[in-house]
């Protein structure tokens, strides 16, 4: 088991403040990741990967936070979100959210946007584009099965994806998202 980290409101305020953060919450064997992007759109459209916005286009940072584990802090996240009257986006493991659906609802219905973040939290550079579609698909049904809604986009544990997860997300009419920052501060910052 990983040290859980405490990610301060300070740092939280400080970052969006200045624009400049993005971070990767991590606990535990699976992630809570808040991995952030310093600018970001979509200039590729459905099946490819988006890391940030274009260059040149709006100033801002973008929040994420994959979850696959725990609820605690998904909560205490919530709730920093809403005191600053920020938005993100949750990428959502299917198995955790087979778990904890009420915390599932919570966020979604705090008006977060949901995102996929596979069933079972795997490795999905290694797997095939059937695995894929797969991993993929089963989160976003059980997703739609919560809150009636299912996800349009994709992010891939530890960031791994190969060519046929891409196809994967293609088929499913999904968008592939990655970051261009992560705190990583379950690993090497203290609180
Ligand atoms: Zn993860």
């Amino acid at each position: 088991m990983k040290k859980q980290s405490r990610y301060s409101e300070r740092s939280l305020r400080q970052n969006i403040a200045t624009n400049l953060v993005l971070g990767v919450l991590v606990l535990s064997v699976a992630t809570l990741c808040l991995s952030p992007t310093e600018k970001t759109v979509e200039t590729e459209g459905v099946g490819a990967e988006i890391y940030r916005f274009a260059s040149g286009e709006t100033q801002g940072v973008s929040l994420m936070f994959n979850v696959y584990w725990g609820t605690d802090e998904v909560y205490r996240i919530l709730d920093v979100l809403q005191r600053y009257e920020a938005k993100a986006t949750f990428f959502i493991g299917g198995c955790w959210a087979d778990d904890n659906v009420d915390c599932l609802r919570e966020i979604y219905a705090s008006g977060h946007e949901i995102g996929n973040h596979g069933y079972f939290h795997k490795d999905h550079a290694k797997l095939s584009l059937v695995e894929n579609q797969k991993e993929i698909s089963d989160c976003n049904r059980f997703i739609e099965l919560s809150l009636g809604v299912a996800p349009t986009l994709f992010a891939p544990p530890s960031g791994a994806y190969n060519d046929d997860m891409l196809t994967a997300c293609k088929t499913l009419e999904m968008k592939t998202i990655l970051w261009s920052r992560d705190t990583i501060d379950w690993r090497d910052k203290d609180a």
